[in-house]
């Protein structure tokens, strides 16, 4: 094909063609607290645990297509059963196979997880968004009708909420799960939540899927997500899954990694009682009002919220810019005491 009088895009499906994608560049910074990462990368492993040679001297074979290591680790610590566990490369990939797998109309929450719009969009379903309460919570007024009305094949509730950081009340999320689509809860900030979570309803409820992930708990780079659902939702997404989606190293890491049951409870433990300690400092600073939160960030209103993310860029110090989103709005995750100081610091600075 020449390269005059061709247009790609004209090639490129309707539904792709005006989409944008996600933006994860790297800004770069001194005080990183934009991508709700954990602050803590010091893992000890035992050395019998994990052998990076020994895994070199496997690189030429396929990986454990069902992750089977690692799934008993993580069956084991949550107490559910294998079978019951799928993996995803990072939950993101899950959410793409069950949007394939059970189509739309595909309905959530607005504000949330920007890569349920996206990922519904690059597939061509329709997307339901139905704005939270002035609470932050859902509003069940109009999404019971909705569902009636519009029969959505999926539904996804982000609970605690990605970028808002509460969880949804739980009478109504199970108002919504007592619905007959395809119920998605995903649980990705659950570890930092002081609420139960939903894993102990899966016997009851056969339309209900779990999504966790390990991003958020200290293995960002590692790409691990996984869903816990009933056997027949777990075959069905199974077939659309590619076959080796999780690599050697990130499995054997993974579960040698989650040995640390200590450590990472430790962090966890570090990251909550750091989150309250911010959002007091907050509250303190005129002009700013900061959201309750469960999970390990904190969406904050500020007036000319531009202008303040810039100069904190400046300070060195990278928050989320919410704009588009939850307008006059940054979100900051919650970093080592060392990196809220600075970053309490660098915002009391720009305030003035
Ligand atoms: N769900 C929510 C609510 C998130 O905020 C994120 C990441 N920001 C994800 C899922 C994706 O996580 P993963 O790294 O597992 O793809």
């Amino acid at each position: 094909m020449r390269r005059t009088g061709y247009s790609i895009k004209s090639l490129v499906s309707p539904n792709i063609r005006n989409l944008k994608a996600y933006s994860a560049k790297e800004i770069p910074c001194k005080v990183k607290l934009d991508a709700n990462e954990s602050p803590y990368s010091a893992f000890s492993v035992q050395r019998s645990a994990f052998s990076v040679e020994k895994i070199f001297q496997t690189l030429n074979r396929y990986p454990d297509s069902e992750a089977k290591a690692l799934k008993k680790i993580i069956s084991k610590n949550l107490r559910l059963t294998p079978e019951n566990i799928l993996f995803g490369n990072g939950s993101d990939e899950l959410i793409y196979y069950l949007i394939t797998v059970f189509g739309g109309p595909v309905l959530y929450p607005v504000p949330t997880f920007s890569m349920y719009g996206i990922i519904s969009q690059a597939l061509g379903e329709k997307r339901i968004e139905v704005p939270l309460d002035d609470e932050f919570d859902l509003d069940t007024d109009r999404i019971l009708p909705l569902i009636k009305k519009e029969k959505p094949g999926i539904i996804f509730l982000s609970s605690p909420n990605n970028p808002t950081g509460n969880c949804f009340s739980a009478d109504r999320i199970l108002k919504i799960v007592e619905s007959t689509s395809l119920v998605v809860i995903d649980e990705a900030y659950q570890p930092f939540s002081s609420e139960k979570g939903f894993l102990p309803m899966l016997n009851d409820y056969k339309n209900l899927v779990i999504l966790r992930t390990l991003s958020k708990i200290g293995f960002a780079g590692l790409r691990v997500g996984f869903m816990i659902a009933d056997r027949e939702i777990i075959n069905e997404v199974n077939k659309v899954r590619l076959p080796f989606n999780i690599n050697s190293l990130s499995q054997a890491a993974a579960a040698a990694l989650l040995q640390n049951t200590h450590t990472i409870k430790l962090h966890m433990g570090l990251i909550t009682s750091e989150r309250e300690r911010l959002l007091n400092e907050l509250w303190k600073l005129r002009g700013i009002k900061p959201y309750p939160s469960e999970a390990n960030f904190i969406l904050f209103k500020v007036k000319n919220s531009d202008k303040i993310y810039c100069r904190l860029l400046k300070k060195g110090v990278l928050v989320r810019n919410m704009r588009g989103t939850v307008n006059e709005c940054l979100r900051v995750t919650v970093g080592t005491k060392k990196e809220n100081n600075i970053f309490i610091k660098a915002l009391k600075e720009v305030m003035k």
